[in-house]
């Protein structure tokens, strides 16, 4: 039968890296990389692989069920990551620490969210005196445009607006972080170390027969 990762459920090629993880299931490289690369882990907002220890104990004890969180968690970050380099905007709440950024399209689309929420709540005015139906309908509609209206002067996780612009410097110092973080935290796979392994005996520093049976440790096969 053939192997799927306990996590994506994508079976396992021949040459295909699994890692395992508990109760004989394993874990693909797609899946492992993700949760295990130390960049990944590190995040700006305080997410980082010493708070999932927090949580959770070292790495070696999750299920798959932390093993699933620390991924979502992971992808979570990788895109406020992506945010931050590309959004021009970007701000820091003095009070809890975060940072949020938006760019001019977010603005627009925050503004169009306003003009509908004021037109469905005329609607809504209107047509309370003909018909009560359309009148929930519009007013809920103008609810969720409401609800979905983000005030770019307040922090997204606290509401505080004691805010001010994340400079450039900042991000330079907080990249600069973020790798000292990860070298600190030396997180190492099987998938990595296995690829470690394999640089050594591709510069002939440790036999086949030495790699092989490296692998077969790693992998638990
Ligand atoms: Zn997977
Ligand atoms: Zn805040």
């Amino acid at each position: 039968m053939a192997k799927l990762c306990a996590i994506c459920k994508k079976g396992f090629g021949l040459l295909s890296m699994k890692v395992k993880i508990a109760d004989n299931q394993f874990m693909c490289a797609d899946c492992n990389l993700l949760a295990m690369g130390g960049d990944f882990y590190i995040a700006t907002n305080g997410k980082s692989y010493r708070d999932l220890v927090a949580r959770f104990g070292t790495r070696e004890t999750w299920t798959i069920d932390v093993c699933k969180i620390a991924i979502e968690e992971t992808r979570q970050y990788e895109r406020e990551l992506v945010e931050l380099v590309t959004k021009e905007h970007r701000n820091k709440c003095n009070v809890c620490g975060h940072v949020y950024c938006y760019n001019q399209s977010d603005i627009a689309a925050n503004n169009a969210l306003k003009t509908n929420a004021k037109l469905n709540n005329t609607i809504s005015v209107f047509t309370a005196f003909s018909d009560l139906t359309t009148a929930a309908v519009s007013s809920g509609n103008a609810d969720n445009a409401q609800s979905r209206i983000v005030d770019f002067n307040k922090c997204p996780k606290c509401n505080s607006s004691n805010i001010r612009a994340f400079t450039d410097e900042e991000w330079e110092k907080e990249k600069t972080s973020i790798s000292t973080q990860t070298t600190n935290n030396t997180i190492v796979s099987s998938a990595d170390e296995l690829k470690k392994y394999k640089e050594l005996l591709d510069s002939g520093v440790i036999s086949q027969d030495e790699f092989d049976a490296k692998k077969k440790q790693l992998l638990g096969l």
